[in-house]
């Protein structure tokens, strides 16, 4: 049966056509979906549009607002094992990746419910006794949520959260591959009581809801994530229409390993650090530096952690890496590869799609390591979005930095040494928005999130991220018996 979706408040087919949706691990049937057409993106911006003028989320207060989050939150927590499960089946993360995502759209909504009830407006410093000025924040409208397909349910909680916080309407048109987590999250805020209208969730084609909803001229903000291209494009679309945009985008982040490096650590963080999501990751570090004297043992050892990893079903305990989402990706991280050997690159493992056994059936490819690369080669330049990972020798900090910074993407980067000074230093000179150091992929939800150069515009996250759903006003009050004498 076909499954339906969330228009303006209802569960019903779209006008769209139905769209399958596969099992990466071995292609079989998840679900068949409807999906959104143009007319369905007007019926639900319009819906949106009058939830969030209605006097009841208008005038509501943050903590009744908040209250909607923390109860979505709850009935999340209760949930993680069917979340995780679903979607495990819609991208073929691995099901302790899948849980961890679950858990942080959990602690995302709690964090941005927490956040505007405890948020203080302004009284800015004031300038003359016959008036006062106040500075206050308003919802912008209806927000245009797009997202990827990496990371389903966490990203979409990241910009639904902090985007009904602050009072505005969303309609979210998630990745045509991977619906479910997103139409799950809608059931889940519709049980919490959200007043109808105020989320619609309409999956599709890009080039069809996705852009009908950016162009919408009721929408007052695009909020997106996924690659640089579209991400360029949706910029147009709101300077266009004058609205704000964030956008959060590719990366080719950068790992340095430093001489003074804790190689052990270093290894296994750098491993973590690439393969992790089989490398489906924006802030996967892609490129790695490593210090010429430690350049050979450093690489045995990664080598042997990397040829340790297990690669396979999703939903096998103790899998690190399951498939790749689809067959077409599969096959365009298989050309990046082809390419790198074609410009003289040495595969030291990997490099070739897998299809021993039960792995035949599904997307599967190795993790990869190749060397003997520029960082101008293009698999050091593209986001390739898969496990692949370039190693490349240093041994001038100068010359490091330059290369380490020679991307039209500033995402992440990491630093591995045992020299406090030397690492905080050189992550103040990398030109990227999040640097870890001795340490790779963690998160914080109160740290703000988002690229330098064209890995993107705006923050998410932290607290402040509510704001970026807000528009300020001042407002001057007189207090003077004669405010404006000019006229007398
Ligand atoms: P994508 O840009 O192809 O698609 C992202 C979303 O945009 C999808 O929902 C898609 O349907 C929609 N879309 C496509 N064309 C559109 C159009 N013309 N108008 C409106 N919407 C349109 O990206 P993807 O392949 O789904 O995701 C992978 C990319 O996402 C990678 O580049 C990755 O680095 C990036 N990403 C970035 C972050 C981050 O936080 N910076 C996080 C995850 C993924």
């Amino acid at each position: 049966m076909t499954k339906p979706i969330f228009i303006a408040g209802e569960w019903k087919l779209g006008r769209g056509p139905v769209r399958a949706t596969y099992f990466p691990a071995d292609g079989s049937l998840n679900a068949e979906i409807a999906t959104a057409s143009a007319e369905d993106v007007e019926e639900a911006v319009q819906a949106a549009e009058r939830a969030w003028r209605a006097p009841q989320w208008r005038n509501s207060m943050p903590h009744e607002r908040a209250a909607v989050l923390y109860r979505v939150a709850d009935l999340i927590t209760q949930r993680v094992d069917e979340l995780a499960a679903m979607q495990t089946r819609d991208n073929g993360k691995p099901l302790a990746e899948t849980r961890g995502l679950v858990m942080s759209a959990a602690a995302t909504a709690r964090y941005f419910a927490a956040a505007c009830e405890t948020l203080d407006e302004q009284l800015p410093a004031q300038r003359s006794s016959e008036f006062m000025t106040l500075s206050v924040h308003e919802p912008l409208g209806v927000i245009a949520a797009i997202t990827p397909w990496n990371s389903p349910i966490a990203s979409e909680m990241q910009k639904i959260a902090p985007a009904l916080a602050g009072g505005n309407a969303v309609v979210l048109k998630p990745a045509d591959a991977t619906p479910l987590a997103a139409l799950a999250l809608a059931e889940l805020f519709e049980e919490a009581g959200l007043p109808k209208g105020l989320l619609s969730v309409l999956p599709g084609r890009g080039s069809v809801v996705g852009e009908a909803l950016a162009a919408h001229p009721l929408v007052r903000k695009i909020s997106f994530t996924g690659g640089t291209g579209t991400g360029r494009h949706l910029a147009h679309v709101a300077a266009e229409k004058l609205i704000p945009t964030s956008l959060e985008l590719g990366g080719k982040s950068p790992t340095i390993v430093f001489d003074d490096a804790d190689l052990e650590l270093a290894a296994k963080g750098v491993a973590y650090g690439i393969f992790s999501s089989s490398g489906q990751a924006c802030i996967a570090g892609s490129r790695l530096f490593v210090h010429a004297s430690v350049y050979g043992r450093f690489l045995d050892r990664l080598l042997e952690l990397t040829r340790n990893l297990r690669v396979g079903h999703p939903e096998a305990p103790g899998t690190h890496m399951g498939p790749l989402i689809s067959e077409a990706h599969l096959e365009s991280v298989a050309a990046f590869v082809e390419q790198a050997k074609a410009q003289g690159g040495e595969i030291l493992c990997g490099g070739a799609r897998l299809t021993e056994g039960d792995l035949a059936r599904g997307s599967y490819y190795p993790p990869t390591i190749i060397s003997g690369l520029s960082n101008r080669a293009s698999v050091c330049q593209d986001e390739i979005f898969g496990p692949v990972l370039v190693v490349l020798k240093f041994d001038d900090e100068a010359d490091l930095l330059a290369q380490a910074n020679d991307s039209v993407f500033g995402l992440a980067a990491g630093i591995w040494s045992e020299d406090f000074r030397r690492a905080w230093r050189f992550g103040r000179l990398l030109e990227a928005g999040t640097i870890w150091i001795n340490t790779y992929k963690k998160f914080s939800i109160s740290a703000p999130f988002g690229g330098f150069k064209e890995s993107g515009l705006g923050r998410e996250k932290g607290r402040l991220g509510v704001l970026e759903y807000m528009q300020q006003k001042s407002l001057y009050v007189g207090l003077s018996d004669n405010p404006n004498p000019w006229c007398n």
